[in-house]
Order: structure tokens, then sequence, then C-alpha cells
């Protein structure tokens, strides 16, 4: 009996887990997709930026570590974002699949996460990338500065040096998921509805 069940999970999680990689650079609309996408699929959403700005608005030893970087537009170092991460999934073992926001942000990331989720029998379903370009991006962000209070957003200097950190650190992994045929754009450019339409039709045609 026990052992049955136990199959049936795991069978479960083959077919039926969807871990999706939400990729593109700051402003791109990741956050604001996930929040959808988690409703439609019924998926964890694990923002690592949410997780360091709580952890800031907590004043944990992590939050303190984490801000120096955010607040320079640089990377947090990996190993400390990797472990953040993977304590966030293992908080949630009932979860029917996760969307990652903002995870994996470099090649040693991503090869952490496919070594964590293949140990648990997981594995990416798919990496979508959000499109836009950086001029509407700077946009989006010094407009999204003026209400969030995000000191990151508000600062030219500082959402240029952040797409810098994109394209030296996290661009690479577009090979890195095109290689494992995973990867899919999405032209992040239109209403929030037609992206999360796009988005929708892209995650049904999966398999
Ligand atoms: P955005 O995508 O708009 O830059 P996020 O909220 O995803 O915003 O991230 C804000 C900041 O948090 C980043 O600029 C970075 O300093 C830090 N951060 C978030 N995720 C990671 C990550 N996976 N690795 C390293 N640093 C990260």
């Amino acid at each position: 009996m026990e052992k049955s069940h136990l199959k049936w999970v795991s069978l479960d999680k083959y077919f039926f887990m969807i871990n999706l990689v939400l990729f593109g650079k700051p402003g791109a609309g990741k956050g604001t997709q996930a929040s959808f996408l988690k409703e439609q699929f019924n998926l964890v959403h694990i923002s690592t930026g949410d997780l360091f700005r709580n952890n800031i608005k907590n004043e944990t030893p992590l939050g303190m570590l984490a801000k120096s970087y955010m607040d320079q537009g640089d990377l947090v170092p990996d190993q400390v974002t990797i472990d953040m991460l993977e304590a966030e999934v293992d908080q949630n073992p009932q979860a029917k699949g996760f969307i990652f926001d903002g995870f994996p942000r470099t090649e040693a990331q991503a090869g952490a996460l496919d070594a964590f989720l293949k140990e648990k029998q997981m594995e990416i379903s798919a990496t979508l990338a959000l499109e836009a370009a950086d001029d509407v991006l700077v946009e989006r962000l010094l407009e999204r500065g003026k209400s969030s209070g995000r000191t990151d957003d508000q600062d030219e200097s500082k959402i240029r040096n952040r797409f810098e950190e994109y394209n030296l650190k996290t661009a690479p992994l577009r090979d890195y998921y095109t290689k494992q045929n995973k990867f899919h754009s999405v032209n992040g450019i239109g209403s929030i509805e037609e992206i999360t339409h796009r988005l929708t039709q892209l995650i049904n045609s999966l398999n």
C-alpha cells in the first residue's frame, strides 16, 4: 500500500510536474507574468529578487549581505543565492511545479539547479524568455522606481549596470538551455494580457 502510493507520487511528478524558468532582462515582466501563470497552472512562484527584498526588510544577515550587492545593481554571489533557492524549493514538497523567476542568472546557478532537481527526480520543463528592447526596459524600470521605492530602479546608471551584468553572466544561459532544447522566446511587448496569452499557449504546447 505504502509502496504503491510512493510509486504513484513519483509517476505523478514525472508526468505532470511543470517547472518553468522565466528568463529576461530586468523589467521584462517576469514577476508580473509569474503571478498570472502560477494561478493558471497551480505552481509555486519563487522569485529570488523578492526573497532577497524580504530578507532586507526583515534585516536578516542574508538581507544585509544581499543589499550590498543589489544596491549597486550587481548580482549576489552564486552560492548564497543557490542555497536560498534550494531551501525555498525544499519548503514546498507538495508543489505541482515551480516558476523560477530571476533564477538561474549565471551558468553556475543553472548547473546547480539542474543537479539539485535531478536528485529529486525533477527537471526544468522549459525556459520562457520575455524579449524587449533595452530602451523600453529602462523606461519601465524608471517608472516602476517612482512607486516601488526600489533604489535599484531609480538610477539609470544602476539600471545600465544590471543590463551589463545580464549580458555578461545571464545571456549565456540562452545557449545553455537551447542545447537542452528548452529555450523559448516570447515577445515581451504588448499588453499584460496579450503576453500572458502567448506564454499560456506556449506552456500548453509543451510535450
Ligand atoms: P530585476 O529582474 O528587475 O533586476 P529582481 O527582483 O529579479 O529584479 O532582482 C533584483 C536584484 O536581486 C538583482 O539585481 C540582484 O542583485 C539580486 N538577485 C536576484 N536574483 C539573483 C540571482 N539569481 N543571482 C544573483 N543575484 C540575484
